[in-house]
């Protein structure tokens, strides 16, 4: 015990500063799984895009799936909490509103407490660590931006709609062949943001959206370029064998003539990455030489095992990643 106290005190504590970019359920399982691996200081840095005002309140939807993740406590649908009765729902149903946007009675206390605290003055970046601290998450979650910045898609049937139109209201199954993110040019990295990419051992995008959930977060003034400017940055492809494990991604993908493929994942993310983690059923998809390196591995994370997993690759692989 005394021994390897003194041996700690000597060698020093290895720690790895880890700063995460994070949509939902992709970037949320891997977030959980790093925040498990010994020695990892987490930052995750989470998507607003998706934000919106429903039934009056303020909804962060991002945000909610990574601190329920992290708490292992999401619902099995990908949002909300697990084992979350829907009381409040079925009211509303018997009511003239839309109502197709569910919200669990436990999931509508947090947003209940968000919208309360955000009417009172408080900063989403105050609400989400308030949050995570209820939910008893020791990593720093910070939303990418305090202001509003908002996601918006064009598909051909209907123009313009809001992120929740088009991925709830329309059930993501319109052709998407446009995509922006209003007051993007206006806004300003949440606190700590800038701090926690430009201070940490190694970026991590985690295999999440790369265009609705990671382009948000790359559209908030600073980010993208202290994010070229950062010597390790290692993302993971969401894609399977080509395709989204849940979502639109590869569909999205495809309709803005990216690819949904190792190419297009890498054209996405315009020259930011060191290193690109594939899953090793698109082996046959690997790009020529240079920057970003591509790795195989099993990139899925059915569980928590799973999860720390691949943490552990990401971890092993940010300690040799380096720009050239
Ligand atoms: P959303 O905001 O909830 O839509 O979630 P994200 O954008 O963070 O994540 C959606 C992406 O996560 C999809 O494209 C999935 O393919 C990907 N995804 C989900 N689970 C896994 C997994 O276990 N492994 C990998 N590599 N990708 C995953
Ligand atoms: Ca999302």
């Amino acid at each position: 015990m005394w021994a390897a106290t003194i041996v700690t005190a000597i060698l020093g504590e290895a720690t790895v500063r880890l700063t995460l970019l994070s949509g939902g359920v992709g970037g949320a399982k891997l977030a959980r799984g790093l925040a498990a691996v010994n020695g990892v200081e987490l930052t995750v840095i989470v998507n607003v895009g998706d934000d919106d005002r429903i039934y009056g309140l303020s909804v962060s939807p991002d945000i909610d799936t990574v601190i329920y993740t992290m708490a292992g406590r999401e619902g099995p649908q990908g949002w909300g909490l697990a084992e979350d009765p829907f009381v409040a729902m079925k009211a509303l149903d018997a009511l003239p509103i839309d109502a197709s946007f569910r919200i669990g009675d436990g999931d509508l206390a947090t947003n209940l407490f968000r919208t309360d605290r955000l009417l009172a003055g408080w900063s989403l970046t105050w609400v989400t660590t308030a949050l995570a601290s209820a939910f008893g998450v020791a990593a720093t979650i910070l939303p990418a931006t305090d202001d509003p910045l908002r996601t918006e898609v064009r598909i051909p049937e209907a123009g313009w709609l809001s992120f929740q139109e088009y991925f709830v209201g329309r059930s993501h199954a319109d052709e998407v062949i446009d995509i922006r993110f209003r007051g993007a040019g206006f806004c300003r990295p949440a606190p700590g943001v800038m701090e926690a990419l430009a201070n940490c051992d190694a970026i991590i995008i985690g295999p999440s959206n790369p265009i609705l959930s990671i382009w948000p977060i790359l559209a908030v003034p600073g980010v993208a370029d202290t994010i070229a400017s950062h010597q390790s940055v290692v993302g993971i492809s969401p894609l399977i064998g080509g395709t989204a494990l849940k979502g639109p991604a590869h569909k999205v993908l495809q309709s803005l003539g990216v690819g949904s493929n190792t190419a297009g994942i890498i054209s996405s993310y315009d020259g930011l990455l060191t290193d690109l983690l594939i899953d090793q059923s698109d082996v046959d998809d690997v790009v020529g030489g240079g920057q970003p390196r591509i790795h195989l591995t099993d990139t899925r994370m059915p569980d928590l095992e799973g999860s720390v997993k691949l943490a552990q690759t990401v971890v092993n692989l940010a300690s040799s990643a380096r720009r050239t």
